[in-house]
């Protein structure tokens, strides 16, 4: 049976999800912004019992009569949409996420229109800026290590 593991930036929050994931998504409505920090949120939806948390729980914001966002009481890192219909996590939490593709948009009215020139962007590896940023020459990462 698989078994995909991940969590939280420092590793406070950690959980196993047994079996297969269920549908993946990004979701731009302004609730997911702002619960992610970010421009949209990618979410997996799990089948009942099938997450596992195997250190410390989240800490959860009711975002809304309905729905309840966990996240790392520790880091801060958002983990969860917790809706009567069901659990879905945040793709980017899992150790593996390049293995969990979205297949479909959400919250479109909420999409910011300059997510679709992200393409025509230039394109930087981090340690390409290191001239304009020789710090990252001494970083050391305090960040919780992916699993295999
Ligand atoms: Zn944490």
């Amino acid at each position: 049976m698989t078994l995909s593991k991940g969590g939280c930036q420092c590793g406070a929050v950690r959980f196993e999800v047994k079996g297969p994931l269920g549908k993946a998504s990004v979701c731009h409505c302004r609730m997911c912004q702002k619960a992610f920090g970010n421009v949209f949120a990618p979410l997996v939806s799990i089948p009942e019992g099938a997450l596992k948390w195997t250190k410390a729980e989240p800490r959860r914001f009711q975002s809304s009569n309905l729905v309840q966002r966990g996240f790392c009481p520790e880091c801060g890192t958002p983990l969860t949409y917790e809706a009567p219909d069901g659990l879905a996590v945040a793709i980017g939490a899992f150790d593996h996420p390049e293995r969990i593709e979205p297949e479909i948009q959400f919250g479109i009215e909420g999409r910011i229109p300059w997510m679709d020139h992200v393409n025509d962007w230039p394109v930087r590896e981090t340690l390409d800026d290191i001239e304009a940023a020789p710090f990252l020459d001494k970083l050391e990462s305090y960040q919780y290590p992916d699993e295999v």
